[in-house]
């Protein structure tokens, strides 16, 4: 950690601040000037990891490389920065306890009291530490929850420690926070930013940098009143306006308030020069496109909550900017198409996406929908459940099996095309246990996978516990639906594809996960134009 700078962002007032973009955002800009950069999340509560967690509580789980579930902020990191995040990128409170309490119990802290100071806020600090290497110039901490939860404390007290062992001239600690506009009285209020930070004050971390996230444009009194109270150059203080175009605005927005300057002065590192201008040209085209509408269907079952397809909606996006396609997504709730009348809800979309999911609810309108996809020739992507849906129903609709079914939702179904992978067995924990992470994948030459990919060789991240039960393939491809991606010893079926339908992929993994807005991944870049060449 010799010469590594330290950035931690804290977060004041409410959640969802958006915390996770601007860090994503900060690193973008300090790569682009040059340095290696690494990021990770902190996160306050119990969980060992998100994985075990509702969509609805927690949004999304993003899958690293080296098959870890970890927060949806991950998924910004990667996105924004271009970095490749690992289980060291994330850890919880609950990570950390456990390992604490292993070792208490294997009798490592030597008979002394194991308390949260030091014996917590050390494991912190280790934690912290093994999220970047010897190379690391910069290493960015995100710190999760919001300064005042009593769950924090701890991971505060860390940051405090290392950013005095580190050297107050080698660490900068961003504040973002909120001043909101109110209407009744006509007013941006300054004080519950003043107040945040006060509150990080009292434990003795000093802001050094914060930035106001705000509806409406901060007047010059604001940012001198902020400054005053929090006892900053008025330069320090950055205006977070909510974007309305893009998130992929916000790190342009916050190079032009110089964010990544202020930081690099203050852990003393020179600037160096900035080159946006192919994240601007993109961001051109993500805001005005060109090539005319496309609407896609994305059918799931936590719809009420976007974040919980958080890299699903993100990667469409991506596709749409390389098709130069004006994407609008509807959202459908699976359950309200299962009885066919709902099924209207899918009229006039030119392409539909049935993406991961858990559990029996809504499955029937998933099918329901690749159904739809299938007789209509519209294009379609399956993703993980998803392509266990289409499995399912060629294998009812065209395969005269009409109780096929996953063993995930009927165990005794007389024809289980999706069942129990050989390895989960006997698997009884339900955290970190399913497929995960990157696996290889061969494609088959001439399919449409591999003209998306342009290679025949892939890698891709999984998440799952059931696959396609090899016992029913040969059945199912006189029924059109051939198996075009398979694990490299020939047993995993990874892509299913319909060669008589326009346009019909699904996959076993998570395509999502690793595209970019710079390098949208080329099955969705390939589902949005075929989408848009069926209109
Ligand atoms: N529930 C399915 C399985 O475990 C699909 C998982 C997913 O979509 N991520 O195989």
């Amino acid at each position: 950690m010799a010469g590594t700078r330290l950035v931690f962002i804290t977060g004041g007032v409410v959640s969802s601040l958006g915390k996770g973009i601007t860090a994503a955002s900060i690193a973008l800009l300090l790569r682009r000037r040059g340095y290696r950069v690494s990021i990770q999340k902190l996160d306050p509560y119990l969980n060992v990891d998100p994985g075990t967690m509702s969509p609805y509580q927690h949004g999304e789980v993003y899958v690293t490389e080296d098959g870890a579930e970890t927060d949806l902020d991950l998924g910004h990191y990667e996105r924004f920065a271009g970095v490749t995040c690992t289980r060291s990128s994330n850890f919880t409170a609950g990570r950390i306890y456990s390992s604490v309490l292993g070792r208490e119990r294997r009798g490592g802290y030597l008979g002394r009291t194991v308390q949260v100071i030091p014996h917590v806020t050390d494991e912190i600090k280790a934690a912290i530490r093994e999220g970047f290497g010897e190379d690391t110039h910069i290493a960015i901490v995100e710190v999760g929850g919001t300064a005042g939860d009593i769950e924090s404390l701890p991971f505060l007290e860390a940051i405090r420690q290392l950013g005095t062992e580190a050297g107050r001239d080698r660490t900068a600690f961003v504040h973002l926070t909120l001043v909101p506009y109110l209407k009744a009285s006509g007013e941006t209020k300054t004080k519950p930013a003043q107040q945040s930070s006060g509150i990080l004050r009292e434990i003795g971390i000093f802001p050094d940098i914060l930035i106001c996230r705000t509806e409406r444009p901060m007047q010059e009194e604001h940012f001198e009143k902020l400054a005053l109270f929090c006892s900053l150059p008025r330069r320090n203080v950055i205006e977070e306006r909510d974007v309305s175009g893009s998130i992929y605005e916000v790190p342009v927005e916050l190079a032009a308030q110089h964010l990544d300057e202020l930081i690099l002065e203050k852990v003393g590192l020179p600037p160096g020069g900035l080159d946006l201008s192919d994240w601007k040209e993109m961001l051109g085209r993500a805001l005005s496109p060109s090539g005319g509408r496309v609407t896609i269907a994305v059918v799931g079952k936590y719809m009420a909550l976007r974040d919980a397809y958080k890299s699903i909606f993100e990667a469409l996006k991506h596709g749409a900017i390389a098709c130069d396609a004006d994407l609008e997504t509807i959202g459908v709730e699976s359950e309200e198409i299962a009885d066919g009348s709902g099924l209207t809800k899918l009229e006039g979309v030119n392409g539909i996406l049935v993406p991961g999911g858990f559990g029996y609810r809504g499955i029937e309108g998933k099918i329901a929908a690749v159904r739809f996809a299938r007789e209509r020739r519209l294009p379609f992507l399956g993703i993980c459940l998803g392509m266990q849906c289409a499995v399912i129903e060629t294998a009812r609709s065209l395969a005269g099996m009409e109780d096929a079914h996953s063993t995930e939702f009927e165990p005794d179904t007389k024809h289980p095309v999706i069942n129990l992978m050989a390895d989960q067995a006997g698997v009884t924990d339900l955290g970190g246990t399913m497929r995960l992470g990157a696996w290889p994948c061969r494609l088959e030459p001439g399919s449409k996978a591999a003209a998306c990919y342009g290679t025949l060789d892939i890698s891709e991240r999984h998440r799952h516990r059931y696959e396609f039960n090899p016992a029913y393939a040969c059945e199912l491809e006189k029924a059109g639906l051939v198996r075009t991606g398979l694990s490299p010893d020939g047993t995993l079926a990874e892509i299913v594809e319909r060669p008589d339908h326009p346009w019909f992929v699904a996959c076993q993994f998570h395509p999502e996960f690793k595209s970019r807005p710079l390098a949208p991944h080329p099955l969705f870049e390939g589902f949005v134009r075929a989408a848009m060449e069926g209109r």
